[in-house]
């Protein structure tokens, strides 16, 4: 029985993208008591053990509390008009492609929308991409693929009436843990059938009906291979097929070859295994496939994703209750991001760079110099700071020099950029340490915005607190820094709701329906009601109507196949996979500072299975060296039997700021999927050996 929070702040967990509501009640100056939501849609009370903690996390300790310039403290005048004439500096000298924006999944709404809009439509260049890059663009390139628009067609709601959740490359239990509850508490009402999809037995196995531990990367030959069973089974949708979705020619001559004998042997799966999940698939049509990094994480990720889309797309379970692909975000507000256009590859507003979306969004912000093209994705972003292209970056709430893959070479690039401003709430990050400029924003006690989350509720993050120190909300320092490039009336904003009235104005100018994403009803919300906001989700049920957001308003079957994918290299015999623990989150900056958060899993460890662990001489507790083509880094070792033969799995939070050791944002390759260009941070070539 969850009880009802009846005073405090309602507000939003600053960590997933499952997005639960919280009540958060201040204690003393810096500390508050942290309850769930029984009224939030997202969660209804429930909260896992991070958001619990959150209020363990609020203190000044390490907050970054005045501008500074060159390391010593400045005014915010001097800091704005510094970081103003830099950019305007370089532009002038270099042309507006020399100066780039990274930002966050963490930023509200409100921030990402004056980012985009500053980049895109007043410097003019597209160089504005952000974290989300790392996280889910490929689930964005597979849904403009699929539907002509981003948009998630499933909603919590539908793990109540699914029959079957099939859940592929996420370990929901720990990095999704509301969304898991849920999932359990249907399957107790129901008997929901779960099926794990995922190389890793992980905590999400523990209560399934099935695991299939896939080879690392196989996924689109496990889906192709469901796909052409569905048509042998007669379970193909043939009605909505020709209604609803257009189909290239060859689509499913190109299936023939793949049978149950040759989809097991592609995926290294007994074939009693596979036939167990297509015979469950076959026979429950309210079917949810959640999907998350070990999908996106790939470079071959959106291909990946189409492949889950197709079989949906094909037996018609989409747009109806309980059957849906349901990609599910990691960040907060990676969807909020998505919404304004806060990716390098996108426009505004669910618009791409197309010339009718060019010109509708130039003349809506009386633009003076509407970027003509896309910009740079995040990993190229990197090497052209390194190569000296892009000359002046601006970092805001995220510290790449850990999170992007080849941090050798991020780190270069911020060592070597004639400018670097970063906007973060906290002092030392070891991106902050490059930093030219640093300015102060708000923390998560103190922001005033929206957040979306992964089934499309706009939320209010509401302040439990005022600013610490001089800092200022993200929205508020790049207006500033817009209106002392010279841009006065653009970015004369008063408030976050000025900031959401106008996105909301604008994901309806020239809509026509032509996009999912609408918010209409919120382009003249006044202040007030901004501030008693409850969550709203925009879409309704998406393609419920069985049209999409394409021209001829069909989805798209996507011909996709597998490629072999080099999980090994000779001197790296085994693959690294990687992923989170459950009470820690991306580099800790947050949730190290949680006590109670570090009691569960104290160190980095290195997961491996037992055989192979006796072939290397390694015993449980020893200290290894996992080494990779572009980097090692020192774990202690733990053996499972939940490790496939032959992989490796570490967790991916630690930093030189906590720890020499268990540092596994040094190992990935830094290769991007072709589509998306987000890095395939999964199957990493490793080799394995006792310190
Ligand atoms: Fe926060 Fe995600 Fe946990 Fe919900 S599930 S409390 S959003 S970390």
């Amino acid at each position: 029985m969850i009880e009802a929070a009846t005073d405090g702040v309602r507000t939003t967990c600053a960590y997933c993208g499952v997005g639960c509501g919280i009540v958060a009640t201040r204690q003393g100056d810096r500390a508050a008591r942290i309850q769930g939501d029984a009224a939030h849609p997202a969660n209804h009370g429930r909260l896992c053990s991070k958001g619990t903690h959150l209020g363990e996390t609020i203190g000044l300790e390490g907050r970054l509390l005045h501008p500074e310039i060159g390391g010593k403290r400045a005014s915010w005048n001097k800091a704005i008009a510094h970081v103003a004439r830099k950019f305007a500096d370089t532009i002038a000298e270099h042309g507006p492609d020399s100066v780039a924006f990274y930002v966050s999944g963490q930023l509200l709404t409100e921030d990402y929308y004056v980012a985009n809009k500053l980049m895109k439509g007043f410097i003019g260049s597209a160089n504005i991409d952000t974290n989300s890059r790392l996280c889910m663009s490929s689930a964005v390139a597979g849904h403009i693929r699929a539907f002509g628009e981003d948009v998630v067609p499933a909603s919590y709601e539908d793990f109540d009436v699914a029959q079957l959740i099939v859940l592929v490359g996420s370990n929901t239990a720990w990095c999704h843990p509301v969304v898991y509850q849920r999932i359990m508490a249907a399957r107790a009402a129901n008997g929901t059938k779960i099926v794990v999809i995922d190389p890793r037995r992980t905590e999400t196995c523990q209560d399934a009906d099935l695991h299939l531990p896939l080879k690392p990367g196989s996924d689109v030959a496990l889906m192709n291979g469901l796909l052409a069973h569905c048509r042998a089974a007669g379970i193909v949708d043939e009605a909505f097929l020709s209604a609803s979705v257009s189909t290239p020619e060859g689509f499913w001559d190109a299936l023939e070859g793949c049978t149950p004998e040759a989809t097991a042997e592609a995926c290294d799966l007994p074939l009693e295994s596979l036939r167990a999940f297509f015979d469950l698939f076959a026979a429950n049509p309210r079917t949810i496939t959640l999907f998350s990094q070990g999908i996106n994480q790939s470079i071959r990720g959106t291909d990946q994703v189409n492949a889950i889309i197709n079989v949906h797309l094909a037996t018609g379970r989409i747009g109806k209750p309980g059957a849906a692909p349901f990609s599910i975000t990691g960040q907060p507000n990676a969807m909020g991001g998505r919404e304004v256009g806060g990716l390098a590859s996108t426009l505004a507003s669910h618009m791409d760079f197309a010339p009718e979306n060019r010109d509708t969004v130039k003349r809506f912000w009386s633009s003076p110099a509407i970027s003509p093209k896309p910009g740079l994705k995040a990993v190229d972003l990197f090497r052209s700071i390194r190569e000296g292209r892009v000359k002046a970056l601006w970092v805001m709430a995220t510290n790449p020099a850990v999170s992007l893959p080849d941090a050798g070479l991020v780190r270069d690039a911020l060592a070597t950029c004639p400018f670097v401003a970063v906007s973060d709430c906290i002092a030392d990050t070891d991106t902050t340490r490059f930093a030219h400029v640093k300015l102060p924003a708000t923390g998560w006690s103190e922001k005033d915005g929206t957040v979306t989350n992964s089934d499309r509720w706009i939320s209010r993050q509401r302040a439990i607190f005022p600013p610490a120190g001089e800092a200022r909300h993200d929205w508020w320092i790049i207006a500033q820094v817009a209106q002392a490039m010279g841009w006065r009336d653009a970015f004369a904003y008063d408030s976050a709701a000025d900031v959401y009235r106008e996105h909301a104005r604008l994901s309806a100018y020239e809509n026509h329906g032509k996009r999912l994403f609408d918010l209409s009803h919120h382009a003249a919300i006044t202040n007030a009601a901004y501030d008693a906001m409850e969550p709203a989700r925009w879409g309704g049920a998406p393609f419920a109507d069985g049209r999409f957001s394409t021209p001829d308003r069909k989805a798209r079957l996507v011909p996709v196949t597998q490629i072999a994918l080099q999980n090994t290299l000779p001197h790296y015999p085994m693959t690294l996979n990687n992923g989170r623990y459950r009470d820690q989150w991306h580099t800790m900056t947050r949730t190290g500072l949680s006590p109670r958060l570090s009691q569960h899993l104290r160190e980095p460890m290195a997961e491996i299975h037992p055989m192979d662990a006796r072939a290397l001489g390694i015993a449980d507790g020893d200290l290894v060296t996992v080494s990779t083509p572009s980097g090692s880094s020192v774990f202690r070792a733990t053996l499972s039997d939940g490790q496939r033969r032959g992989e490796v799995f570490t967790p991916i939070h630690w930093t030189d700021r906590q720890s020499t050791g268990g540092r596994t944002g040094l190992l990935p390759r830094p290769l991007v999927d072709p589509h998306s260009g987000q890095p395939g941070f999964k199957n990493t070539p490793a080799r394995v050996e006792k310190f």
